[in-house]
């Protein structure tokens, strides 16, 4: 007979507790009159990933916690409907999984992949209103809450656009998923790739490593490895936890285990502008049984970040809880440690990523706001420098990045410069990495991985 105590079950008010905190970043929206509506829908659609799933991904970050395995998250900030193409979504996957070969062999270790994607579709803002000339309106939320184009219609905030999220993710995921195990993944095609991007005289510095890999592959290939096995590979999804009034809806009890999860993706994380101890977000997202990410910028502190555990980690539970760090290139050495010691003290079990894009955004003069390439690196570089000092263990990156050839951050060995914006600047929100400067960024942690 057991006597755990009884667990939740979808009567638990505990799940709504958020409804009565303060919230920031969320819509305006509950007073239009297909709200209600809405919400009734998205309760009865079926879940996007299913509990098992999540399980499965929250057990292979306890790997990454313990040092045994290395995170890998990317993709666009903000996913847009239109964007949801063949093309596009399988230039971002043949991307990540290019990454992730590098990084497995660089780290010597499994990779854990996530795609930004399948549901990054809503933005916490700066500033509520946009003003441009003498018209100022709502600021764009992402195409999950208003439009980006810049009238008074497309900027209201609609609850329907959280339905075309929902099926927009479902058919990302899709794609995902027959990409992931239909053959796509095959180890010696990624291989392959990566061969023509270290082809390219630019990147010439990375062709001993990309012929280091080759040989691997030869070496088991000659030992009768089992390539079938090898074609199919795992690819979660996550995405920013914004509108809590979608995930909430998407909130499934698992029949199996009785216990809430959030089921429009894998993986759920808190922003740097919602992280308030006592808000709606940080209570919402304490319930579930998702592993959680936290974004931590430069103003944290070792108290914030103890909280944080506190609340979204009380039984110190490997692979429950990320810390997405974002300092700046100029302040992680400075700013991390104290973070990372108090966590120690803490003996809570975190696994530390750093995402080396949100620190390090400006804007140059023409009106873009862009990322220096050799910013991101620096602080990618701090964050090892800071873990390999304190014994910790670095976990894993989180880039915002594309597969296609956009030009949207300034640099890389095969230079993108400003007078390339004016044609291929895509993005609607942050910019991103290009296909090359992402591949350049993985060959460069495989670098320091294996040092
Ligand atoms: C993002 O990941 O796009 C984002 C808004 O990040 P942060 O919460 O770290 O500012
Ligand atoms: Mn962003």
């Amino acid at each position: 007979m057991s006597i755990n105590p009884a667990p939740e079950t979808h009567h638990a008010p505990a799940l709504d507790e958020w409804r009565n905190l303060h919230i920031d970043q969320h819509p305006q929206w509950a007073d239009h009159p297909d709200f209600t509506n809405v919400i009734s829908e998205l309760e009865a659609v079926p879940p996007l990933v299913f509990a098992g799933e999540v399980d499965r991904l929250r057990s292979q970050l306890a790997e990454v916690a313990e040092g045994r395995a290395f995170f890998l998250q990317g993709g666009d900030c903000a996913e847009t409907f239109e964007g949801a193409t063949a093309d596009k979504i399988s230039a971002r996957v043949r991307t990540l999984l290019q990454m992730a070969v590098v990084l497995t062999y660089g780290a010597s270790l499994p990779v854990v992949k996530m795609g930004r994607m399948a549901g990054q579709f809503s933005k916490p803002r700066s500033s509520n209103d946009e003003t441009r000339g003498d018209i100022t309106l709502p600021s764009f939320r992402g195409e999950m809450v208003n439009g980006f184009d810049f009238t008074a219609e497309s900027r209201v905030h609609d609850p329907n656009r959280m339905l075309q999220g929902y099926h927009t993710s479902a058919s990302t995921l899709n794609l995902i998923r027959a990409f992931t195990t239909g053959g796509f993944a095959d180890l010696r095609s990624v291989h392959n790739w990566n061969k023509g991007f270290t082809s390219n005289p630019a990147h010439s510095r990375y062709e001993s490593l990309a012929r280091e890999i080759d040989r691997a592959i030869k070496f088991m290939d000659a030992c009768g490895a089992d390539f079938n096995a090898l074609k199919a590979t795992e690819l979660y999804t996550g995405h920013e936890a914004l509108l809590l009034d979608y995930e909430r809806a998407l909130t499934r009890i698992d029949s199996r285990t009785e216990q809430p999860y959030g089921t429009s993706s894998h993986f759920l994380w808190i922003g740097e502008r919602t992280r308030g101890l006592e808000d709606a977000h940080v209570n919402f997202l304490s319930k579930v049984r998702n592993p959680i990410g936290v974004k931590l910028g430069p103003t944290t502190t070792a108290e914030d970040a103890i909280n944080l555990i506190d609340k979204l980690d009380p039984n110190r539970e490997p692979g429950r809880l990320t810390f997405i760090t974002r300092m700046g290139a100029g302040k992680i050495r400075e700013n991390l440690p104290a973070i990372v010691e108090g966590v120690q003290r803490e003996g809570a079990k975190v696994v530390w990523v750093t995402d080396p894009m949100h620190g390090n955004t400006i804007s140059v003069p023409s009106g873009f706001k862009t990322r220096r390439f050799d910013d991101v690196v620096d602080e990618v570089k701090g964050f090892f420098e800071v873990h390999e000092a304190l014994g910790s263990f670095p976990g894993g990156i989180h880039v915002e990045m594309t597969g296609d050839d956009v030009a949207e951050c300034l640099g890389g060995s095969d230079p993108v410069d400003e007078s390339a914006f004016a044609d291929r600047y895509e993005t609607l929100c942050d910019p991103r990495l290009n296909h090359r400067q992402s591949l350049e960024i993985a060959f460069m942690v495989a670098e320091y991985l294996s040092a």
